[in-house]
């Protein structure tokens, strides 16, 4: 009987509302690109997508997804280990690994698959996992899923990485660091050569959630291995094929490859959930194809975040460090970051203002997604809006 739920969602809504906490969603009638539209009329830019290399709208990826439906049909109609698996889904794990140094990839429906299936299978009482603060929900997820000891270093932190490993000596067999390539609220990169470092001294793996970091960071996008060079040396690496890769849909796990032979008998995701449609595997395929012809897309990239960066800190932005095409403009207080947003809105700059429970209390910002898609204009346009609407706001002078 459908009643007394009601009432009590109702209520519930009412509040998140009150608290203006709700979240609305604007709604885009064109493509995802830098130049979008909304079913409001507005021709807006975008500057608060993962699109970061630019290709959710690339002509060579949907020509791709479209001779896939061609070859491959629409449908698995199965989990991997029935009947789910193609040619072309052994091809786009073995490009994976390739692009990343390592073994061997199982693929997931998606990332938050990938990292919800990533512990239970190899980790169990015995075993400790040693996790940042600001890991992606999925992670945190994930462990929960799993029976092993939980520790929590403050952000980025190695001294407190270093004690917690030490806290986890005392007790468990294997120990495992875990961590996210680029924190997505502010930016920064995990500080990877050090973690390393760390884990080889105590004994402990390492996981890299790369979902932010991957074609990204690292001269040809390689990711948070390319950046510090250690390629190969990370024991898992999980990433999404629904950021820059495309912006489609899709997890992988990737690494060692006994890990990834375990995950494959063992991990729930897989093992219970539908298999990625051929249209997408097929765009995957040739993605990689593209990253490895050239990083024309990766050099863009860098160069538009730099100038953004460097832009917004002449003009008087307090914009927190970040090596990633990430953003954070702290404005501190969570009403002016969303009356900022409504103001570049009307300015034609789509960005996002994020604030508690989002951040820390007292920390809300605006952040700010370069892509490769971004011309100079686009840019200097969002500069420009930015300063109007900071001075106008009292933000900076
Ligand atoms: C986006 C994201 C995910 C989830 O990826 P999906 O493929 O969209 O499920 C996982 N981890 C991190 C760090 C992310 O940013």
């Amino acid at each position: 009987m459908y009643g007394k739920i009601k009432e009590h969602l109702q209520k519930e809504l009412a509040d998140i509302k009150e608290a203006g906490l709700f979240k609305d969603e604007r709604i885009i009638s064109s493509p995802q690109g830098a130049d979008i539209e909304l079913t409001t009329g507005d021709g807006v830019l975008n500057f608060c997508a993962n699109n970061y290399l630019g290709l959710s709208n690339h002509p060579r990826l949907v020509k791709a997804a479209k001779d896939t439906l061609d070859t491959h049909g629409f449908g698995m109609s199965s989990v991997r280990f029935i009947c789910g698996a193609q040619d072309i889904h052994k091809e786009l794990e073995k490009k994976i690994a390739e692009f990343f140094g390592t073994e061997d990839t199982i693929l997931y429906a998606a990332c938050f698959d990938a990292n919800g299936g990533a512990f239970e299978p190899l980790f169990s009482k015995e075993d400790a996992i040693i996790s940042d603060s600001l890991n992606h929900a999925s992670i945190i997820d994930g462990v929960r899923l799993c029976k092993a000891q939980r520790f929590r270093y403050e952000n980025a932190n190695m001294e407190d990485l270093e004690a917690k490993l030490k806290e986890a000596s005392e007790t468990a067999r294997f120990k495992i660091i875990v961590t996210d390539g680029v924190f997505s609220m502010d930016g920064n990169v995990a500080p990877l050569d050090k973690i390393n470092e760390l884990a080889k001294k105590y004994d402990a793996l390492v996981m890299v959630d790369e979902c932010h970091s991957a074609g990204v960071v690292g001269k040809t996008g390689r990711g948070v291995t390319e950046l510090f060079n250690i390629r190969g040396e990370v024991d898992i690496i999980t990433g999404t094929l629904g950021k820059a890769f495309g912006g489609g849909i899709g997890g992988f796990t990737t690494g060692r490859k006994e890990i990834i032979e375990m995950l494959r008998q063992r991990s729930r995701p897989y093992l219970f959930s539908n298999s990625l449609i051929p249209a997408a595997v097929g765009a995957g395929i040739e993605m990689f194809n593209m990253m490895s012809e050239t990083s024309e897309l990766q050099d863009k990239l860098h160069a538009n975040s730099e100038y953004f960066i460097s832009k917004m800190k002449e003009v008087g932005f307090d914009i927190l460090p970040t090596e990633s095409a990430i953003c954070a403009v702290m404005l501190y207080d969570a009403k002016l970051s969303q009356d900022m947003a409504a103001k570049l809105l009307d300015e034609g700059i789509y960005v996002i203002g994020f604030y508690y429970p989002v951040v820390p209390k007292g920390k809300a910002r605006i952040r700010v997604q370069l892509s490769a898609a971004h011309e100079k204009e686009h840019i200097d346009k969002a500069i420009t809006a930015f300063t109007k609407v900071g001075k106008e706001l009292g933000v900076i002078k």
